[in-house]
């Protein structure tokens, strides 16, 4: 594939850049050859419906019912929404596993919501779609939240539910929090079905960390049962130069997307729960793609395939 070819095949998005730094092998499945994962992880579609009942709490919800309001939001995840066909991979009986994701909810977001700073923030975007141009080429995505605290100042906050807490020396180089920052400034938001240009320089960026708002069931060093894990924020700033030197960043990371060889990223130790394992075993990068497709043929017609 020319570089041309790899551009107009992939769409540049948030989690493209984000798939790309974690494993290029993946970044091509997914992005290049539009393969589809094997299978969901309820934690990715927990996190999904999460982020659903936040936006609808400051859309007017604040007091609902939060086991309704999860529950709407999880089936749309698990059956309306773009990768309800992509099979989730439960641990065990599914419904004992909903009930045990619901639970959590409930817990998580009632501690959201018993927090004055979050009662008495001023959310002025929630899920909001943007785009943006860098050196030409055009960034998409979508903004958790960006809201005005109590003391004025304006905040962007990246929603995680993630089992562990992300670390926080790696979060002034978080390129999708810098991607974020750099759309509010130079990019455009949609709402109400219209593109408009926000001009924001924003006082911090972070990542709101849901599961710090889990309570303890047991007794630990430093913690009673009933406390919650920890401060959900882990915040950092972007400045102008911040933003000028991400623009540079985007650059050197295009220059490598675009060339067509792929190195699978096997040192992290994700291969164990990449959903493109499948893929990614059946790749074999010495046998050209002709051979490979003869060869599975033939196993196919010995009913070995
Ligand atoms: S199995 Fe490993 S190398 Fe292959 S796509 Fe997944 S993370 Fe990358």
């Amino acid at each position: 594939m020319t570089k041309q070819e790899i551009l107009d095949t992939i769409e540049l998005r948030q989690s493209t850049l984000k798939t790309w730094l974690n494993c290029a092998m993946m970044y091509k499945f997914r992005h290049i050859d539009k393969l589809e994962p094997s299978f969901r992880y309820p934690g990715t579609v927990h996190g999904s419906a999460l982020h659903l009942v936040l936006a609808w709490l400051h859309e007017g919800q604040w007091k609902g019912d939060l086991r309704a309001l999860y529950t709407k939001a999880l089936n749309y995840q698990l059956y309306a929404s773009e990768e309800e066909h992509i099979p989730v991979r439960w641990k065990g009986d599914q419904e004992t596993e909903i009930e045990k994701l619901k639970l959590n909810a409930v817990e998580i977001l009632e501690n959201y919501r018993s927090k004055d700073y979050n009662r008495d923030a001023l959310v002025l975007f929630a899920e909001v779609q943007f785009r943006v141009n860098i050196l030409s080429y055009s960034f998409t995505g979508t903004i958790d939240q960006v809201r005005k605290n109590p003391d004025g100042t304006v905040e962007l906050l990246d929603f995680k539910s993630s089992q562990m807490r992300p670390n926080y020396y790696a979060i002034p180089n978080d390129i999708q929090l810098s991607l974020y920052a750099y759309a509010l400034k130079y990019g455009q938001l949609l709402v109400d079905g219209i593109w408009v240009k926000p001009n924001m320089l924003l006082d911090s960026v972070g990542i709101y960390f849901l599961r710090g708002h889990e309570i303890y069931k047991r007794k630990v060093p430093g913690k009673e049962v009933g406390d919650e894990k920890g401060s959900p924020f882990i915040r950092t700033t972007k400045t102008i130069q911040d933003l000028r030197a991400f623009r540079t960043e985007i650059r050197h990371q295009l220059s490598a997307m675009v060339k067509p060889w792929y190195y699978p990223n096997t040192a992290s130790g994700a291969c164990s729960y990449c959903s493109y394992a499948e893929h990614c075993i059946a790749r074999n990068d010495t046998i050209p793609e002709k051979q490979a497709d003869e060869a599975q043929l033939l196993l196919a017609e010995l009913n070995m395939a």
